[in-house]
């Protein structure tokens, strides 16, 4: 162990990069992590935390953004931008409180998206597949919605004359943006096409129907993602990609009833258009930017209609959310993150997590802390690992190149038991699986009764010695063949700046998400959003909120 640190350290001390920028926990430009330590320790002393209730809250979450996710991230945008990238941070990591959410749904181990972020908008656990209903309600079930369904977080800003706003990367109707407005009890329900053919003949409503209906307040200011094709009636050729149709049954045209709301409600579905929005004169803004979900990242630029980024996005809902005196929740989903991960392509996912934290970025970069709450998560973790022992600075979609013997820089890649190398990044489930079972026919490993060094084996992994692992269509090996990568269990971390930051510590349930939201705007914790909510005192504040840390610690 001190023979690897101490290889490690004179590593670091021949490892050269750019300057690291200096903010709180960053690691040190000048390689002195005793200083280092001391600067931080000082600032973290000098923290107080900012107990007037928020103005404003803006809930970023990013989809399938585990805490290996965010490392690889952190060190592919270091690394893309000169750097030796494990001294990076990405944005949010540098906002000063940080807890663990525990991500299970009700009913579910690993969870899936619509329960958890249910969880994070509500304040409730429910089952996997469904939107901001309670858990009694049965996946497809939709004559159980009725009396359960779940007030979500912008319901009850809408209820005290907030603004609200949605952003996605994935269609405006898909799991995370959905809980935020829509109570159903089946996530794909994204247009009337989607439903039952009980449920549409019964008028239930489809998520696209229920965006443009939504009865809290005077609607949601912003809404931009995809999902053009779940607001058009059926045949009708998207505007952009002629090949492409509406799937409306009730050949209603969404968009055109959004338009038809008031002279303020505005509809965008291309860059130019988007560009032009002035947020003084769009007070309603629903922008569906493809028929589907929006591009990678990495392909925008190609885009026949163009498309505004995920940052350009945030920017713009919060120019126009922000006219609001009395403030404003937005949320802003990074919702390709999971997707790439999905794929089995770190690189896709990694690329979009940068582009989440540049979104966050440019959100930090337009508002004011101290009256505008901060909130970075994500709503599950993926099987996403760092693994081997990479050198300092080794590309993080690369081939693992360990230090040499003597913990020096090397160029020889590390070999697996059968004499190939193998990357830093790999999957547990997914479609990068590489491995035949006819090729083991040993079959199952055991444990031994005594230690065995496993010897001889000559197959089941690709040859990666003349293959470009950092090519975008890579994708990493995974050890059980899944045509689609799943969910990870572990928990996921919160991060939070401005007013009622503080109540983001230690090891929450994801629902806390909710409530410490709720405080920080001091809302009547009962969840009654339509009674009058005067400003709680200091004191009820304090006695709504759960026990600390070290209270529960020491009662056990
Ligand atoms: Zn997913």
């Amino acid at each position: 162990m001190r023979e690897i640190a101490a290889g490690a350290l004179r590593a670091l001390a021949l490892c050269a990069w750019i300057a690291a920028p200096a903010f709180a926990g960053g690691a040190p430009a000048d390689e002195d992590w005793q200083a280092a330590g001391r600067r931080a320790v000082a600032e973290a002393r000098a923290l107080a935390p900012n107990v007037r209730p928020a103005k404003n809250v803006i809930l970023f979450v990013g989809d399938g953004m585990g805490i290996a996710t965010v490392t690889a991230a952190r060190i592919l945008d270091g690394q893309l931008r000169g750097g030796s990238g494990e001294e990076n941070l990405l944005a949010f990591e540098k906002l000063p409180y940080v807890a663990l959410s525990k991500t299970y749904n009700s009913n579910q181990q690993v969870p899936e998206s619509s329960g958890t972020m249910t969880a994070i908008v509500t304040g409730s656990k429910t089952r996997a597949g469904v939107l901001s209903v309670d858990s009694s309600v049965p996946i497809g079930d939709y004559r159980a919605v009725k009396g359960h369904e779940l007030t979500t977080l912008f319901e009850r800003a809408e209820a005290h004359g907030l603004s609200t706003g949605v952003v996605t990367t994935t269609t405006i109707t898909h799991a995370t943006p959905g809980a935020c407005y829509a109570h159903t009890a089946e996530r794909d329900w994204e247009s009337d096409a989607r439903l039952t053919p009980e449920a549409r003949a019964d008028g239930f409503k489809d998520i696209a129907r229920q965006l443009v209906e939504w009865p809290a307040g005077d609607g949601l200011e912003v809404a931009f993602g995809g999902g053009r094709s779940f607001f058009l009636p059926a045949g009708t050729p998207d505007p952009e990609h002629p090949q492409a149709h509406g799937e409306r049954l009730d050949g209603r045209d969404l968009t055109a009833e959004w338009r038809a709301r008031s002279p303020k409600h505005r509809y965008v579905w291309n860059r130019r258009d988007f560009d032009a929005l002035d947020p003084a004169e769009s007070p309603h803004v629903l922008g569906l930017f493809e028929p589907g979900h929006l591009n990678f990242e990495v392909q925008r630029e190609q885009d026949v209609a163009g498309e505004p980024s995920l940052a350009e996005m945030t920017v713009k809902a919060i120019e126009i959310l922000r006219r609001n005196p009395r403030g404003f929740a937005l949320m802003v989903e990074g919702g390709r993150i999971d997707h790439g991960h999905h794929a089995g392509s770190a690189y896709l996912a990694l690329h979009e997590a940068v582009e989440f934290s540049a979104a966050v970025a440019a959100a930090l970069a337009r508002v004011d802390l101290a009256d505008t709450l901060v909130v970075v998560t994500a709503d599950h973790s993926h099987t996403l690992t760092i693994s081997g022992y990479p050198q300092r600075g080794n590309p993080i979609l690369g081939l693992v190149v360990p230090p040499d013997a003597r913990g020096n820089p090397s160029s020889a890649p590390a070999l697996d038991l059968s004499g190939l190398p193998y990357t830093t990044l790999g999957y547990a489930t997914g479609p990068g699986y590489p491995g035949a079972s006819d090729q083991q026919p040993e079959g199952a490993k055991r444990l031994p009764h005594k230690p065995t060094k496993v010897t001889g084996v000559r197959s089941g992994r690709p040859d990666l010695r003349n293959v470009d692992t950092q090519a975008p269509t890579f994708l990493q090996e995974s050890a059980v063949p899944l045509a689609s990568e799943t969910h990870g269990g572990e928990d996921v971390a919160i991060y939070a700046g401005g007013p009622g930051a503080q109540l983001f510590h230690g090891v929450q349930e994801q629902s806390y998400i909710y409530h410490a939201i709720v405080a920080a705007f001091a809302w009547d914790a009962s969840g009654t959003a339509a009674r009058s909510e005067a400003q709680p005192s200091e004191d009820q504040r304090n006695a709504s909120a759960r026990p600390s840390f070290w209270q529960r610690l020491f009662a056990r």
